[in-house]
């Protein structure tokens, strides 16, 4: 077994595994038949998108789309473009989003999908052209109240752009077929940095139960993209002292706070090219280099692994020594990985909150279409922070209550509301 199909299948067993972890919540209500609609996706999508290429030739890509579940709402999820894209990922990140709006009261269901192109390697009319076919041969499987896209991996307003335009082409003007669209074509204000300010306003909230304040916490970062980026500047601006971020090249660490300011102004200075921590270069402000694997075993308040999946595994949990993870990116830990993690008295809150400002915004977007409607970027974060404070009042009362960890009552209610919407619409 190769290395990405052996982390694949740690991927595919560790949701089952939290999956179970609520369904023990709930004995009396499932039996063999409702177990596997609720771990088995709904429909499984795939089309071949022949485009011409260069001059006259062909090129052939591949598109899919994984919808999970919609017994509470649309199928809703992030389109990615990247050349190591398949269906059985896509499975896994489609459920995710299920639990993820059922949890934070989002009437949306799960999704996922993408193409198999590298957005470097084509022409930007080329990407147009690939973006418009697969929206062709998707426009019965997407729609405002059917499925509704919206940026991942590779993809961003540009792309939303074009999906909303070619979907409207046939079906009228229909910008709620996608979200994460530019404000000036019915985007919504404050939806690139949600995700980030959502996770810090929940580490925040978890950081006090564990009576402790922001403004006396250290933070060490894993990933400084969309996520990354704006949490830093969050918790930053919270009087979080941010000791260590990290980028696939690598890491910095600085015990008295990384200087974010000038590293973001020097990233910026840099734009259109894409610098990494590691060609920063120049005076750093005190910042030593460290690895990816170090950055995860520092001794801080917070660890948030907010990069790519899987990064906390059975092989190094147990070096972890920080007192709460708070999982920015999509299943950063394995199920091992979380065992040894709680054997260790180490708080998780996961992905499926920390991680859930996004979609809240997405949802309010989608909403804002219907109304033909545009709030400010202000009410958008209040209203955000509101949602999210209103999930997690449920979920502090389901942990205490039933004496559970956090994952394990998130899934559990996360599953219990997909559970009755299934059974009240007799979709078993
Ligand atoms: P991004 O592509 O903008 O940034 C990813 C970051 O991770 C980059 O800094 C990259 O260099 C770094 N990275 C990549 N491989 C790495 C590795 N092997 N080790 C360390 N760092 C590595 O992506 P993003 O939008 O910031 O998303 C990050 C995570 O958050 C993903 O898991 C994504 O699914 C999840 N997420 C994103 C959103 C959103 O709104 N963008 C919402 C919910 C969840």
């Amino acid at each position: 077994m190769s290395a990405d199909q052996s982390k694949m299948e740690t991927l595919k067993s560790s949701l089952s595994g939290f999956i179970d972890m609520g369904l023990r919540d709930h004995p009396n209500e499932i039996d063999e038949r409702m177990e596997f609609f609720l771990k088995n996706p709904s429909k499984r999508i795939y089309v071949e998108i022949p485009i011409r290429v260069g001059k006259g030739n062909m090129a052939v890509y591949t598109g899919y789309r994984v919808q999970h579940n919609n017994a509470r709402g649309p199928f809703k999820g992030g389109l990615r473009y990247h050349v190591d894209v398949d269906l059985d990922h896509f499975e896994i990140l489609a459920s995710l989003m299920t639990w993820k709006c059922s949890l934070v009261d989002v009437p949306f269901g799960g999704a996922k999908g993408g193409i198999d192109v590298d957005p470097e390697e084509v022409s930007e009319q080329e990407l147009e052209a690939i973006t418009k076919k697969y929206v062709d041969k998707l426009k019965n499987d997407i729609g405002p109240d059917v499925d509704i896209p919206a940026p991942d991996m590779g993809t961003g307003m540009r792309e939303m752009g074009w999906i909303f335009e070619q979907f409207s082409k046939s079906a009228g003007y229909k910008p709620g077929v996608v979200t994460g669209k530019c404000p000036e074509i019915a985007g919504i204000h404050g939806r690139s940095e949600a995700t980030g300010y959502g996770i810090a306003h929940v580490t925040k909230k978890a950081l006090e139960e564990a009576v402790k304040d922001v403004d006396s916490s250290s933070v060490a970062i894993q990933g400084f993209g969309n996520v990354g980026r704006h949490l830093a500047q969050r918790l930053d601006e919270m009087g979080a002292k941010v000791i260590a971020i990290s980028d696939k090249s690598g890491g910095l660490y600085c015990e008295d706070g990384i200087k974010l300011r000038s590293i973001i102004d020097k990233l910026a200075e840099a734009e259109p090219k894409s610098l990494s921590l590691a060609e920063l270069g120049g005076d750093l402000s005190g910042a030593k280099k460290i690895s990816n694997e170090e950055l995860l075993g520092l001794e801080v308040d917070v660890l948030i692994p907010a990069a790519i999946e899987g990064v906390l595994h059975q092989g190094n949990a147990d070096k972890v020594r920080a007192s709460l993870i708070v999982e920015g990116a999509n299943m950063p830990m394995s199920f091992e990985a979380e065992k040894i993690l709680r054997q260790k008295d180490i708080d998780i809150i996961p992905d499926i909150f920390a991680n859930a400002g996004g979609v809240i915004v997405s949802y309010f977007e989608w909403v804002q279409n219907h109304q033909r409607d545009q709030w400010s970027r202000e009410t958008v974060l209040e209203r955000l922070e509101k949602q999210l404070d209103k999930a997690w009042e449920k979920i502090l009362q389901k942990k205490k209550q039933d004496e559970l960890d956090y994952r394990t009552a998130c899934y559990s209610i996360a599953i219990s509301k997909v559970i009755v919407a299934m059974e009240m619409r007799g979709l078993q």
